[in-house]
């Protein structure tokens, strides 16, 4: 199955979710270290459910051209922007150019550091708000069957969506070479295959970013 294999960095997550698609949206809410960057607005569980009823009926009835999005103690209805690649927009937090300039930058490097890493894989930017404000929201995920790596932007820092890529650059790595099986769940406590992957991918990952990080700071970028 397409769906089991691929390699999630999140630990409650439904596989079915994995291609739920972008709602895309400004407001901001977890970094992938958990660390908030925003206050997260309290809101009563039975407000919540009412809210979430009217994002699941708003959701269905909006024309095609608009988008509906879940803000923690709101819901907002706007105009769909267009896919970040295409546009010079820069977003609050996350400007997007410069994030796929540092993207660049970072494959250059693993290619120069002799890392396997071609045929590169696609990458995707999401922004998605629902997932942001959601604790145990993915922050990216990589899917080998089409090598593609997804990373959600919403609500953090640019170094840590960076840090995130260099991760699942790893899994490409492994993916390339093989190694990474077929994954049945996305619970590192569940199968000792995915903890090695992961260490593998922690521990690389974190070490090649700091080292791209502190090659740069020193003035060695072109
Ligand atoms: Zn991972």
């Amino acid at each position: 199955m397409l769906k089991d294999n691929i390699i999630s960095e999140m630990l409650e997550q439904k596989l079915e979710d994995i291609f739920n698609q972008m709602f895309i949206n400004e407001e901001v809410k977890e970094g992938s270290s958990g660390t908030p960057i925003a206050p997260t607005s309290a809101v009563r569980s039975e407000d919540r459910q009412k809210l979430e009823y009217l994002y699941n009926y708003l959701k269905n009835v909006v024309p095609s051209d608009a988008y509906v999005s879940f803000q923690q103690d709101r819901i907002t209805v706007s105009l769909k922007p267009t896919n970040p690649y295409d546009d010079k927009v820069v977003y609050e937090g996350v400007d997007t150019n410069k994030l796929t300039k540092y993207i660049g930058s970072i494959l250059e490097y693993m290619i120069d550091e002799g890392m396997n890493i071609k045929p590169l894989p696609e990458v995707k930017i999401k922004r998605d708000a629902e997932n942001a404000a959601n604790f145990f929201g993915r922050t990216a995920y990589y899917d080998p069957n089409v090598k593609e790596i997804v990373l959600y932007v919403e609500g953090r820092h640019m170094k840590d969506v960076c840090r995130s890529f260099v991760h699942e650059m790893v899994h490409h790595m492994q993916n390339l070479e093989g190694r990474l099986g077929n994954i049945q769940t996305a619970n590192t406590n569940e199968d000792d295959h995915l903890l090695e992957i992961e260490k593998e991918a922690y521990l690389t990952g974190n070490i090649t970013f700091r080292n791209w990080e502190d090659k740069i700071k020193n003035g060695y970028e072109k």
